[in-house]
């Protein structure tokens, strides 16, 4: 018995994006792809998510948005008001083929990764992290905000201490939103500074609110320090649940950050974060560097379910690795391990006084 259950749903793995967007990348065709030449997906491990009701995608987004979205969804197009008003047809927020149906999903795998969080199992959900939606509007590619959903689910469920942790490069801005007046939940966000969307400042902390605005390039052992003062410091807290967006774009290569961490240093975070709450859930969110993305997210998934990771690659998984493209990288900025690796080699370096401050700062709320 397989004792992580990854979350998935035919949609996410169909052409979605259009051609000039940063997601335009088939991220989750190419995970499930690679995790499948590796042997890690099976009936006994994955679970298929529905697309959300209307009437459960109203338990946070308005009526309004909702409806002018699945219209502007079906028709392909919307007016210059309503693309004002809910930031839908957007560059940054495009109209594609089922994009109503995708976000949906996106949410009823988040619903369904609670669930399954709460029956003892770990929930890894990749397609799910969308962290910037608005109640009322679509934000920083995210039209509806699926990790509000896990964690409503968790809170109907009973729970009253809940823990969200957003290792993702940008800061979680619409969660925090969505939950600052509500007690029950603590929210920790590690995003890059001076980034879009230029949110999450020290300043802005309290009890609830635990923001870590990271200096440009931060390396895995700068990572390691931060991640156990949060662990340390939420230790008291003794959380029910722990959901963390674990954005990729966080991975050392990513062409819409600096951040510089190894994979390896990717998953030490998230394996500690984990041991914060008996009920744990993962979901994906950013990532633009497909190589990176692939590896990254089927290293946890690899690590979440018990399975040995491999030194070396069976030819059909390094075909995967191969096929890929992007292009915002460059072909001579793509590392001879991306193609034929699941580990990145590590990237220690050294502590900057800044991060020093950061760990200070923890103990100050
Ligand atoms: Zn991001």
């Amino acid at each position: 018995m397989s004792k992580a259950i990854f979350i998935t749903n035919p949609i996410f793995a169909s052409d979605a994006w259009g051609n000039n967007h940063p997601l335009a990348i088939s991220r989750q065709r190419s995970l499930l792809d690679f995790c499948s030449a590796l042997g890690w997906t099976s009936s006994q491990n994955m679970a298929i998510c529905d697309f959300a009701s209307l009437n459960q995608l109203s338990q946070f987004h308005s009526e309004e948005y909702i409806l002018a979205f699945q219209k502007a969804s079906r028709d392909l197009k919307i007016d210059a008001a309503g693309r004002a008003e809910f930031s839908i047809g957007t560059l940054e927020n495009p109209l594609f083929d089922k994009v109503f149906e995708r976000a949906s999903a996106s949410v009823g795998g988040s619903i369904l990764a609670a669930e399954i969080a709460l029956g003892g199992k770990v929930a890894f959900h990749p397609a799910g992290g969308t962290h910037h939606g608005r109640k009322d509007k679509a934000s920083g590619f995210c039209y509806f905000n699926d990790p509000v959903f896990a964690i409503l689910t968790l809170l109907e469920a009973g729970l009253s201490r809940v823990l969200y942790v957003d290792i993702d490069a940008h800061h979680g801005d619409g969660v925090e939103l969505a939950f600052k007046a509500d007690k029950r939940v603590h929210m920790v966000s590690l995003h890059e500074e001076n980034r879009w969307p230029n949110s999450g400042a020290l300043k802005d902390n309290c009890a609830q609110i635990c923001n870590l605005p990271l200096p440009k390039a931060i390396n895995d052992s700068e990572y390691a320090i931060l991640i156990d003062a949060i662990c340390e410091k939420y230790v008291d807290f003794d959380a029910q649940a722990i959901v963390i967006v674990a954005g990729a774009d966080c991975l050392k290569g990513d062409p819409l950050s600096t951040m510089a961490l190894s994979n390896l240093g990717f998953v030490s975070a998230i394996e500690k974060l984990l041991k914060l709450a008996p009920v744990k859930i993962v979901l994906g969110g950013g990532g633009y560097n497909p190589w990176t993305v692939t590896r990254a997210w089927a290293l946890i998934w690899g690590r979440l379910a018990g399975f040995e990771i491999p030194l070396a690659l069976p030819p059909s998984a390094r075909d995967v690795l191969s096929g890929l493209e992007c292009d915002l990288i460059d072909e001579e900025d793509i590392l001879p391990e991306w193609r034929d690796s699941i580990q990145d080699k590590g990237n220690a370096g050294e502590i900057r006084d800044e991060i020093n401050i950061l760990v200070g700062s923890l103990s100050k709320f």
